[in-house]
């Protein structure tokens, strides 16, 4: 494994650089060992795995997660392999419009679109930039037993909901919880055209543009739903919901157990050394679409405090990074969090009233 900068990697600070270990190797381990390296660090990826997921899944990426990648040097990955999300809608199952999702007012307060991206690419994007700054190693088929044995400078827990980081540096009190409902993924092979999300009662079905020719789709059902009850689920929706679930596979289809981490954490840090990004740091429901978003933003905090202290000033760069990022991150779990009980209300009419109140 390379170190230091004679690869070309670009550094951040002048004052030297450690070693890390960051666990996992999803967006927010990636794009923390990207801002490691372009640091000047000796970064080593520990992936339990032994390759890298690739489901078809979108992500949207809010404007200030796009800013965390350029600032990482992905903004050119990003606007390539991506789609503008506009125009979509909050319907009842009938197809009438309660609400507008507030994507316009996004555009308008930062001055730049939500995009989507599918999870491949990103991955890819992080991979390939990765590669491209060179000495970093990671190691597929690697799960983390033992954290106490990590032998580094920084030990970045990435290693999402269930941290083995997290359970050995900041105990068990703040653990995964399901909270009742799964959600079904896919991707159909056409582009229906009419995007957004359709609430009804204890569900909720939601489409988004992806790349040409296909449409990104997720249903959330009540946890006991199996797959082959899905279609009956959203029987009777409008146009084109049945259709899309008719003309995907199921076998394609990803099921996703809904979980956040409660309680919340009390520090994002530990023991001067370790560090926790994502999921493993604040996993919270997808209603808001921040999973990946918030992780990136950990990541480029984490690597911009990092990079300013150097070594020697580690603890001091961890508390930093803490200060910036736990509130925050904990906000939007818990508002996502709300967000679902909404979403799935058992008595819609009430929250159909609400929507309809709130500005288009
Ligand atoms: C239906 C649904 C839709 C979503 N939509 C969006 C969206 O639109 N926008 C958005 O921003 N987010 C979305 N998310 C959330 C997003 O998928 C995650 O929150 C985000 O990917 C978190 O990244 P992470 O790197 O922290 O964790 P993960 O992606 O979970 O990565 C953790 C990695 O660590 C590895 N690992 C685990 N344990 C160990 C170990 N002991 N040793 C070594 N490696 C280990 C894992 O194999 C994995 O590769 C959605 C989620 C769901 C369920």
């Amino acid at each position: 494994m390379s170190s230091g900068t004679g690869d070309g990697t670009s550094t951040l600070s002048g004052r030297g650089a450690g070693t890390a270990v960051v666990v996992g190797a999803g967006v927010g381990g990636l794009a923390t060992a990207i801002g490691l390296r372009r640091a000047g660090w000796t970064v080593t990826v520990l992936e339990r795995r032994a390759a890298l997921e690739r489901y078809g899944t979108a992500f949207g990426i809010h404007p200030t997660a796009q800013t965390a990648l350029d600032r990482l040097g992905l903004g050119d990955a990003l606007r390539v392999r991506t789609v503008p999300y506009r125009n979509a809608r909050i319907r009842r199952p009938d197809g009438k419009v309660l609400a507008a999702l507030p994507l316009e007012r996004i555009e308008r307060r930062w001055g730049r679109p939500e995009l989507l991206m599918s999870r491949p690419h990103l991955i890819d994007a992080l991979l390939a930039e990765l590669d491209r700054l060179g000495g970093t190693r990671i190691e597929y088929a690697r799960p983390l037993t033992d954290p106490g044995a990590l032998v580094a400078d920084l030990v970045v827990g990435a290693d999402g909901i269930n941290s083995a980081v997290r359970t050995a540096y900041f105990g068990t009190r703040s653990s995964p919880r399901p909270i009742g409902t799964v959600a079904w993924i896919g991707i159909a092979g056409f582009e229906t055209g009419l995007y957004g999300e359709t609430w009804g009662e204890g569900r909720f079905f939601g489409m988004t543009p992806v790349e040409p020719g296909r449409t990104n789709w997720y249903a959330t059902v009540p946890a006991a739903t199996r797959a082959r009850e899905l279609r009956e689920a959203f029987t009777g929706w409008h146009d084109p919901i049945p259709r899309v679930l008719a003309e995907t596979d199921p076998a394609t289809w990803v099921r996703y157990e809904m979980r956040h981490l409660y309680p919340a954490l009390r520090a994002f840090a530990a023991d001067g050394r370790v560090a926790l990004v994502g999921d493993a740091a604040h996993a919270m429901t997808p209603n808001l679409g921040q999973g990946a978003c918030t992780a990136l933003l950990d990541a480029e905090a984490l690597t911009r405090a990092v990079a300013a202290a150097g070594p020697d000033g580690l603890p001091g760069a961890l508390d930093a990074y803490d200060a910036e990022r736990r509130r925050s991150a904990q906000r939007v779990a818990f508002g996502s969090r709300t967000l679902h009980r909404f979403m799935t209300a058992r008595r819609p009419a009430l929250r159909d009233a609400l929507l309809r109140m709130l500005p288009g």
